[in-house]
């Protein structure tokens, strides 16, 4: 293979970008985000779009590329970088107009996810994981709540959190044990969370806690969200877990000691807990499932170009037939992860039918990014094992996609629940 051809071949792979919809906006009355995708099929961003990515993409490379092996290896959080990303306009941006934020949509936030993910995914978590305890107040909070915790992102990067999953219960929500006890006109919160993405910066928690006491009630009315400000009395934060991957993201439990809320701090009311974290999921996994599909863009990055470069038997390994037919293969799921996540974030920025293509994309980036990553390393051969290289860092990074905000196998009972269901009379 030439070099020029070699290059031509790498140019293409790497500027691969996301194509949507151009037609004029259709924001559809249930969702509170803006959108610019739009009727009938284009795979043509918008200008706004094209600019968007453009900025995404230069911080990327120029900011966060060069500084994520020194995060990896630190496990610092990344306040610099948040703050920068901030300053670019690229933090919150979901937040709408009427609350100072940019009002931009899920769409637009995957462009973003995207190309933070390319450069380091846990940069990204740290940055776009800010979605999960700020959606359920944009779809669920009245006035006062969402002007009170939402509108100072002109000012400031907005970090708050999420506290869903426990020790003892992650995916089957009946288990968990988190109680709030209404006295008079507030809340008390005991229990404990685990493994809460941006737990020891966030501001303030979005908490999910047992409201019904009665152990048979049903998960549809047993819960119940509450906005809880981090320095309340009774919130201990608990140490930075030492994770696999993604290690300057900050993961840690968070302990509720008899916590008092105000009632005014309920999101949407008493017993919609469960309805109002399920819905917000349909909006937050877009944006993860893109930081996997940066990962994966990456990894395929990363090997293609090694390949060009390693010769073995008198050749570049790109040109063994079983080297460029793993490439294909990897290119092949680069591409399909993308159109998923596209085509679910586009689900969402028009109100149609979300969950299902959601988690398609949910499932299917995980899996991909994971995959993608490993064949990395294999091409990669001993170096791919190595810290000095970048593809074992994107390994480990890769295997929480099949993890968190709901693992591979639940968004699985999630596809098939709602397949089968379009089949039932
Ligand atoms: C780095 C990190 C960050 C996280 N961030 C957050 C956060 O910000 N907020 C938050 O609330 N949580 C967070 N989580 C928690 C995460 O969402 C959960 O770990 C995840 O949902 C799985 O729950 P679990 O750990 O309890 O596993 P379990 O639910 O115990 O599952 C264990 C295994 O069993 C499988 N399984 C369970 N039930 C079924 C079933 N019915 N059918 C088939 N298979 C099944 C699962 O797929 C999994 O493989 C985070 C976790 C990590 C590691």
């Amino acid at each position: 293979m030439s070099a020029l051809r070699a290059r031509k071949i790498l140019q293409h792979i790497s500027w691969c970008g996301w194509r949507t919809p151009t037609l004029s906006t259709v924001p559809h009355a249930t969702t509170p985000f803006s959108s610019s995708a739009g009727q009938g099929c284009s795979f043509e961003l918008t200008e706004q779009q094209k600019a968007l990515q453009a900025t995404a993409r230069k911080f990327a490379q120029d900011e966060v590329v060069p500084v994520a092996a020194l995060y990896d290896k630190t496990g610092k959080y990344p306040t610099p970088i948040i703050k920068r990303a901030w300053e670019l306009g690229l933090m919150n941006v979901y937040i709408p107009k009427h609350l100072g934020g940019r009002g931009l949509g899920i769409f637009d936030t995957c462009i973003i996810s995207e190309e933070i993910g390319y450069g380091c995914t846990g940069i990204q978590t740290a940055i776009i994981a800010n979605v999960l305890g700020q959606v359920p107040l944009l779809l669920a909070g009245n006035e006062a709540q969402q002007k009170k915790y939402l509108g100072g992102s002109a000012n400031e990067p907005l970090i708050s959190a999420f506290c869903y999953t426990e020790l003892g219960a992650g995916s089957d929500v009946a288990g968990l044990k988190t109680r709030a006890e209404k006295k008079g006109n507030e809340y008390i919160i005991n229990g404990q969370k685990m493994w809460i993405t941006n737990g020891g910066e966030a501001k303030w928690y979005c908490v999910m806690a047992r409201t019904d006491p009665d152990p048979k009630a049903g998960k549809g009315k047993a819960f119940t969200l509450f906005i809880v400000d981090a320095n309340t009395p009774g919130v201990q934060v608990g140490r930075k877990e030492l994770n696999m991957g993604q290690r300057c993201s900050d993961t840690r439990g968070i302990t509720f000691e008899d916590v008092r809320v105000p009632a005014e701090n309920v999101l949407l009311g008493e017993g919609s807990g469960f309805k109002v974290s399920m819905d917000t999921f349909d909006y937050t996994r877009p944006a993860i499932s893109a930081g996997a599909v940066g990962l994966a863009q990456r990894a395929l990055d990363e090997a293609t170009k090694y390949s060009l470069v390693r010769n073995t038997f008198g050749k570049p390994i790109a040109e063994h037939q079983a080297i460029a037919f793993l490439l294909a293969e990897m290119a092949m799921k680069v591409e399909l992860a993308r159109l998923a996540c596209q085509r679910a974030a586009w689900e969402v920025d028009t109100g149609t039918r979300k969950t299902y293509y959601v988690s398609i994309a949910k499932a299917f980036t995980g899996d991909v990014a994971h995959e993608v990553a490993s064949d990395a390393v294999l091409i990669f051969g001993g170096k791919g094992f190595n810290t000095e290289y970048p593809v074992e860092k994107l390994l480990r990074d890769a295997k929480i996609y099949q993890i968190y905000e709901g693992t591979a196998q639940i968004q699985r009972l999630i596809i098939a629940r709602e397949h089968i269901g379009k089949y039932k009379v």
